[in-house]
C-alpha cells in the first residue's frame, strides 16, 4: 500500500521567499523605513495588556473601528485576514465551486492563479497589451464569453506599476455578473481607490493590507471592503481565529496613526520619484530599455530580452542588491537613497558590460 498526493498539488513545491542576506533589498516592495518610535511605544504598552491565555476576538472590533475611521469605510463593510493573501484564498475557495472560471488578468500577482488552481477552478487569462495597459472592453467580452464567475486583479498593478482609472473599473463593474475581486494593495500610493463607493455595488471586494504603504509586512494583516451580503459570507466561511491578539492589537495603533503614517508613505513616493527619475536619465541613451511609470512603490524595467534581463539580475545578486527578475522585466522597490544608489551604480555599469 502506498499513499499518493492528489493530482492537484503532487507537483507543487512550497513557496520560495528569499531570506538569504543581501545588503540591499529591492525585490519584496515592502517599506525600508523602520517603524516609528512613537508608534513602537504605543505598541509596548498595547501589548502589555493582552490576555494571552484568551483566544482572539474573531471579527477584530476594535482593529475594524481605528481602520473605518482611517478609510473613512463603515465598520460593517470589514472582514480582516493573517494578510489579504489569506482573503485571496478564503475568496476563491469558498465563493467558487470547483470547475468555476476564475478570470485574470497577465501579468499579475502571481497568488491569484494560484489560489484558483488549488479551488480547482478553471483559468482565464486576459493578456495586458505590448504597453501593459488593461483593457477594459477585452475583459468584459472575455468575463461573458467564458461565464467568469470572479474576475481578480490589482490596481495599481504589481508587476506593472500601472494603474487603470475608478471609471473603468466602475464600467467593467456594471457590465459583469461576476464578483470583482480589486486587490488595492498599493492604492495607498495611488488615488483612484473605490473604498468609498463600496455600497454600491454587489459584485465588488476590494482587498486593502497593512504590508505596503503602512511598512507593517510583518503582521500579516489584509481587509477586505464589500457589501453587507458579501461581507456577512467571508465572515462565514472564514476561520473563527485567523487573525491573532497580537497583530489586531498592533493593527489598532498603527492605523490610529494616520499622520505618521501619510509621511512615511510620502517618503517612500519621494524616493519612488527618484528612482524612476534617475532610472529614466540613465536608460536614456538605449532604446531598447523601457522604464514604466509607476503608481507604486516599485519601478519596472522593460530589457530587451529574459537573457539581457537575468544577466543583470545575477550582476545585481553577486554584488548584494537584490530585485525581482520576471521574464524580461526587472522589478525594482522604492528603497532609502542608499539603496537606490548602490542599485543604479551597478545597473549603469551592467547595461554598458
Ligand atoms: C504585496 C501584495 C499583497 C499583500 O499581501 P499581504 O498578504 O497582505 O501581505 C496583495 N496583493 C498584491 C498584488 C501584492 O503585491
Amino acid at each position: 500500500m502506498s499513499y499518493e498526493l492528489c493530482k492537484k498539488i503532487i507537483d507543487l513545491n512550497p513557496y520560495e521567499a528569499i531570506h538569504e542576506d543581501y545588503k540591499h533589498k529591492l525585490d519584496a516592495n515592502e517599506s525600508f523605513i523602520p517603524i516609528d518610535d512613537k508608534i513602537l511605544n504605543q505598541i509596548k504598552d498595547k501589548l502589555g495588556e493582552i490576555d494571552f491565555n484568551r483566544y482572539p476576538d474573531p471579527y477584530c472590533e476594535n482593529l475594524c473601528e481605528c481602520f473605518s475611521r482611517f478609510y473613512g469605510v463603515d465598520k460593517s463593510y470589514i472582514t480582516v485576514g493573517n494578510g489579504s493573501d489569506e482573503l485571496i484564498s478564503i475568496i476563491t475557495s469558498s465563493f467558487l465551486m470547483s470547475q468555476d472560471t476564475v478570470l485574470t488578468i497577465t501579468p499579475d500577482f502571481s497568488m491569484y492563479k494560484f489560489y484558483a488552481h488549488i479551488a480547482e477552478c478553471n483559468l482565464v487569462e486576459v493578456a495586458k497589451d505590448s504597453t501593459l495597459k488593461i483593457d477594459i472592453d477585452t475583459v468584459i467580452k472575455a468575463a461573458k464569453a467564458n461565464n467568469a464567475k470572479m474576475i481578480i486583479f490589482s490596481n495599481p498593478c504589481n508587476p506593472t506599476s500601472l494603474g487603470i482609472s475608478r471609471e473603468e473599473i466602475i464600467r467593467l463593474l456594471c457590465s459583469v455578473d461576476s464578483l470583482v475581486v480589486l486587490d488595492e494593495a498599493y492604492m495607498d500610493f495611488w488615488n483612484e481607490s473605490l473604498v468609498h463607493d463600496i455600497g454600491e455595488f454587489d459584485n465588488l471586494i476590494i482587498l486593502k493590507t497593512a504590508s505596503k504603504a503602512w511598512g507593517m509586512a510583518s503582521i500579516r494583516l489584509g481587509f477586505a471592503i464589500a457589501n453587507l451580503k458579501l461581507t456577512k459570507a467571508m465572515k462565514a466561511v472564514k476561520s473563527p481565529y485567523n487573525v491573532n491578539t497580537v497583530s489586531q492589537r498592533i493593527g489598532a495603533v498603527i492605523y490610529s496613526n494616520k499622520e505618521t503614517l501619510l509621511e512615511m508613505r510620502n517618503k517612500i513616493l519621494l524616493q519612488r520619484d527618484y528612482l524612476y527619475s534617475e532610472l529614466i536619465s540613465i536608460t536614456e541613451p538605449y532604446n531598447d530599455i523601457i522604464v514604466y511609470p509607476s503608481c507604486t512603490n516599485f519601478v519596472l524595467i522593460e530589457f530587451e530580452s529574459e537573457c539581457e534581463s537575468s544577466r543583470i539580475y545575477n550582476y545585481l545578486k553577486e554584488n548584494s542588491v537584490l530585485v525581482r527578475c520576471m521574464g524580461k522585466y526587472l522589478r525594482v522597490t522604492a528603497s532609502s537613497d542608499t539603496d537606490i544608489n548602490a542599485f543604479l551604480n551597478l545597473l549603469k555599469k551592467a547595461i554598458k558590460i
